[in-house]
C-alpha cells in the first residue's frame, strides 16, 4: 500500500492530509503558514508535515498534491500572490520541494483543489459544477464536463473580481467597487456590517434594520449566480469556505428563489453547501498529486 498527500495553502495555517488506495485518510496534520519567514522557513515545515505523515500512515510517499491560496502559474508552479502568502510569491514551490522529495509534486488553485474533494465526497456530482468559497477572499473553480477550466498558460482565472449590481463607495484593491471580492468577501461582509450598525452582520441580519443588508447581498449572490450559470450552464453550484455556514444560514435560500424565477436563458443551477467542508482543500490536492503518477 502506498499514500499521496494533499496540503491546502492558506494565508494563515497549512492543512494536510495522507489518502492510501483505498481513498482512506490515513493521517492529518497542520501547521501555521507563516510565510514571511521566507521559502526556507516553510520548506522545511512542509518536508517535517511530510515526514510525519509518512510515519503515521507507515506507508509509502508516492506524490505530492498541493492546493495554494491566490493565483498559482498550473505549469511552472509559482506562487504570484503577494497579498496573502508574503515572502512566497515568485518561488516554484512544487519544483522545490521535488528537489527535496525527489517524487512528483503538482501544485494548483486552492478552489481548483477544494473543487475536486467536493466532487468526490458528493453521491451524485454532476459533470459541470462551479463552486465559490467565501472567506477572508473568494476563491471560484469551473467545472466542465468533469474537467477544470483554465486559462491558457494555466493560470487560475481571477473570476472572484467579476463585478456585481452593489456598489461600494471605495474601491477593492483590483480597481472595482463592485466585485464579488469587494461585497461578498468575509472581510467586505463585515466591513459593512459595521459601517451600517456597529453590530456583527449576523446581529444585524437577525435584526429588524439588518433587511436593507440582507436585500444587497441577495441582490449580489444572485449576480454571481447568474452569471456563471448564464456562460457555463452548470448544474450545481457549491457554496464553501470559511463563511459557508453564514451563507447557509441567511443567504442560500432566498437566492435560490431569485434563480428559480428568471429566465432559463440564465440556466437552472441548484446551490449547494459543500459537504467535505475542512477536509475539500486537501483531499482535492492528494487526489490531484495521485493522478500525475
Ligand atoms: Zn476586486
Amino acid at each position: 500500500m502506498s499514500i499521496t498527500i494533499g496540503l491546502d495553502i492558506g494565508g494563515t495555517s497549512v492543512k494536510a492530509l495522507s489518502l492510501d488506495e483505498t481513498d482512506t485518510i490515513t493521517a492529518r496534520y497542520t501547521y501555521p503558514t507563516n510565510s514571511t519567514r521566507g521559502i526556507e522557513a516553510f520548506l522545511d515545515a512542509t518536508e517535517a508535515c511530510i515526514a510525519s505523515l509518512i510515519t503515521e500512515s507507515g506507508q509509502m510517499l508516492t506524490s505530492v498534491g498541493i492546493g495554494c491560496t491566490g493565483p498559482i502559474d498550473y505549469q511552472s508552479g509559482i506562487i504570484e500572490n503577494p497579498y496573502t502568502l508574503p515572502g512566497l510569491e515568485g518561488h516554484s514551490l512544487s519544483h522545490l520541494l521535488r528537489e527535496r522529495l525527489h517524487i512528483p509534486i503538482i501544485i494548483d488553485n486552492d478552489a481548483n483543489t477544494a473543487h475536486l474533494g467536493e466532487v468526490h465526497s458528493h453521491p451524485n456530482a454532476p459533470k459541470n459544477s462551479v463552486l465559490l468559497t467565501f472567506g477572508t477572499g473568494v476563491g471560484v473553480s469551473i467545472r466542465i464536463d468533469g474537467v477544470l477550466f483554465r486559462t491558457p498558460g494555466g493560470i487560475h482565472p481571477e473570476m472572484g473580481h467579476i463585478p456585481t449590481s452593489v456598489h461600494r463607495s471605495y474601491p477593492c484593491y483590483c480597481g472595482r467597487t463592485n466585485c464579488i471580492e469587494h461585497i461578498l468577501s468575509g472581510s467586505a461582509i463585515n466591513r459593512r456590517a459595521r459601517e451600517l450598525s456597529h453590530n456583527s452582520a449576523e446581529e444585524l441580519l437577525e435584526s429588524k434594520e439588518g433587511k436593507p443588508f440582507k436585500e444587497e447581498l441577495v441582490s449580489a449572490l444572485t449576480d454571481v449566480i447568474a452569471t456563471f450559470t448564464t456562460i457555463f450552464h452548470c448544474e450545481a453550484v457549491f457554496i464553501g469556505g470559511g463563511m459557508q455556514g453564514f451563507f447557509e444560514r441567511y443567504l442560500i435560500e432566498e437566492t435560490q428563489e431569485r434563480i428559480n424565477r428568471l429566465l432559463p436563458i440564465y440556466g437552472r443551477s441548484t446551490i449547494e453547501r459543500c459537504r467535505a467542508q475542512e477536509d475539500a482543500g486537501a483531499l482535492g490536492a492528494a487526489l490531484l498529486g495521485r493522478n500525475i503518477q
